[in-house]
């Protein structure tokens, strides 16, 4: 019987790691290090948030085994790796996580696994193809918002590369990695058509959406909505004073009729908004929960990408319309 040998020892550049994969991924009865699952002869793939997960698992189909370390409600930007995602890392077979500085307390960690195991920020993909499209960060040369995938078109973008990295670890499977790519770019402009059409119908005064944080930049560009967040584009950055302040002045003038909360993110700024509003004579409700951050449980229609932006879609809609 075949015994793997560890990885960490025999693995020291990602060209030496990808022979090796191939190598344990020809034998049938290898048993991967650090992981007590058994070896079915699938990559195992480790994702850092829902939606690089909801991507791999859609290219990678019934050749991956993907895990993504952030839950629901769980905000990326304050996330730190436990104890079993280390582990569950070290015996991955390949890593993608976001990028664009989204997971940013577990950067050094991501950085340090890079040097011994193929690991891809899946936003590379949009720095290298489709830097016209990206959101600059302000005040920041270079930096983008990392929130790229709520342009439903941009996300699908990502889908071949995604693709070309699992085939660099397991080319006997490449065709397969870029048919499914092809498909779920094809199911996702689909759905991106679907939210054009769909948010078109509400007044266009009235297409303002006002959320925890600055999450939904390009939402807002994509589809022609007004964005405001409480927060900057990470929940680390304070609210600040004067823009919440000019944010209560345009609800209360423009007669908005309702701002949304985010399942990652406290409800608390989100409320303090609401009492704002109603102190100045204007009542605005809390229009629903949007999945802004991390997706919804497994098990439930918000559990994948599509039913996630297909969520958030209908309850802007039923809010503002
Ligand atoms: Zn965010």
């Amino acid at each position: 019987m075949h015994r793997t040998l560890g990885r960490t020892s025999l693995c020291d550049s990602p060209a030496v790691f990808l022979a090796a994969a191939g190598l344990c991924l020809a034998l049938t009865g290898c048993r991967r290090a650090g992981s007590d699952e058994p070896d079915d002869g699938r990559l195992r793939v480790v994702c850092t948030t829902g939606p690089v997960a909801d991507l791999a698992r859609h290219v990678g189909g019934e050749r991956v085994r993907v895990k993504a370390l952030m839950g629901p409600g769980v905000d990326p930007h304050l996330y730190q790796a436990l104890p079993a995602d280390v582990a569950r890392l070290n015996a991955a077979d390949v890593v993608f996580y976001n990028g664009m500085h989204l997971e940013g307390r577990m950067a050094d960690l991501l950085g340090r696994l890079g040097r011994r195991k193929p690991v891809f920020a899946v936003t590379d993909a949009l720095r290298e193809r489709h830097a016209e499209r990206l959101r600059p960060l302000p005040g920041a040369d270079g930096e983008f918002d990392p929130h790229v995938w709520f342009d439903v078109a941009l996300w699908a973008a990502c889908a071949d590369f995604v693709a070309e990295k699992l085939s660099e670890v397991d080319p006997g499977h490449a065709a397969e990695y870029r048919r499914n790519a092809a498909r779920y770019e094809a199911e996702l402009h689909e759905l991106d058509r679907w939210c054009r059409e769909q948010l078109a119908a509400i007044p266009e005064e009235q297409r303002v959406l006002v959320t925890a944080h600055d999450a939904f930049g390009y939402f807002g560009a994509a589809y022609e909505v007004e964005v405001h967040g409480i927060q900057g584009m990470s929940t680390a950055d304070e609210a600040d004073l004067g823009s919440v302040n000019r944010l209560i002045d345009l609800l209360v003038t423009r007669r908005i009729q309702a701002v949304f909360v985010e399942t990652s993110v406290s409800e608390r700024n989100v409320r303090a908004l609401v009492e704002a509003c109603a102190a100045r004579g204007h009542r605005i409700r809390i229009g629903g929960h949007l999945y802004s951050d991390a997706m919804g449980p497994a098990d439930s229609p918000t559990g994948t990408y599509a039913g996630m932006v297909r969520h958030n879609v209908n309850t802007i809609i039923k809010a503002l319309r």
